[in-house]
């Protein structure tokens, strides 16, 4: 089955899908994405996805290419294009195309492109054995609560991480807390059992799945607090771990080299994995 995408109001095959050369997500980043999870043919956390977008596009001043409901339509019918059953959907809403010129366009109108691809089976031995992270330091904007697409530090962290074999980069702000990975939020388990991430702030972005995993945490009457964590926490705690919706809940078992906790998945993470994977098996 060849893949399709759809590009501001056309399902296009996917090799064939383009935008302007001046469309200013690609001249300014000057635009916001979603990442969705497809389980079992079902969008994951659609609701609070939804919520996410209508916030980065509010917060950019970036007018909705259309309704939610068009929107919900859209993207389940890229997904039974491209036979998903169990993947991702890609959203990315740009102000539209424009002379290049810094100031918003007053003509332009909001560029919407939706893709969908099956998700790689996850890796069995990051699920089993977890991963290892190095820090870095945080160089990103102050508003990390927006999912723009302007990713570069990102990019360069992960790239980091990569080189120094590692899975992620936590990303630690100036006064040494660590804010978030580069596609990830991050959690530490404390010596008493309290499972620690950092507030909501503008530091972060608000993890779709780091908010079912804290509702997870409530329900199961674990005890937590959002705040931040040094890195000399997170490496002398009893365990870590990160979620997305790309990678669920991994155990992070290595900080810059040195072992979390006896340097293998712990049993609040590894609870808290099975807990995720059964609310997004229960999609629909
Ligand atoms: N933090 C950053 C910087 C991200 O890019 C992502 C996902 O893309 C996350 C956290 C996790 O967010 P979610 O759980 O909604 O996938």
């Amino acid at each position: 089955m060849s893949r399709v995408a759809y590009v501001n109001g056309q399902y296009l095959p996917h090799c064939s899908g383009a935008v302007h050369i001046e469309d200013r997500g690609y001249q300014f980043a000057d635009g916001v994405y979603e990442v969705m999870a497809v389980v079992g043919g079902f969008l994951l956390d659609e609701g609070p996805h939804l919520m996410r977008l209508a916030r980065s596009l509010a917060e950019l001043q970036i007018s909705a290419p259309m309704s939610n409901a068009a929107l919900r339509i859209v993207m389940r019918e890229v997904i039974r294009r491209n036979g998903v059953h169990n993947g991702i959907v890609y959203v990315q809403i740009t102000r539209g195309v424009a002379a290049r010129d810094h100031g918003f366009p007053k003509a332009a109108g909001p560029v919407l492109v939706v893709t969908s691809r099956w998700k790689r089976p996850a890796d069995p031995r990051a699920v089993n054995d977890g991963v290892a992270v190095i820090t870095i330091p945080d160089i990103r904007w102050q508003r990390c609560d927006i999912k723009s697409v302007a990713l570069l530090p990102n990019v360069l962290g992960k790239q980091r991480a990569k080189e120094a074999g590692a899975f992620e980069a936590w990303q630690v702000d100036r006064e040494g807390k660590v804010s978030e990975g580069t596609s990830t939020n991050a959690w530490i388990v404390t010596l008493d059992d309290t499972v620690v991430t950092r507030q909501a702030d503008s530091a972060i972005l608000n993890g779709v799945t780091r908010l079912a995993v804290l509702d997870i945490i409530r329900r199961e009457g674990y005890g937590f607090v959002e705040r931040p964590f040094s890195v000399a926490e997170a490496k002398s705690a009893r365990e870590a771990f990160l979620t997305s919706t790309v990678v669920d809940l991994l155990p992070v078992l290595r900080i810059d080299g040195t072992a979390v906790g006896n340097g293998e998945p712990g049993p609040l993470s590894r609870k808290l994995r099975e807990c995720y994977l059964a609310h997004a098996a229960s999609a629909k």
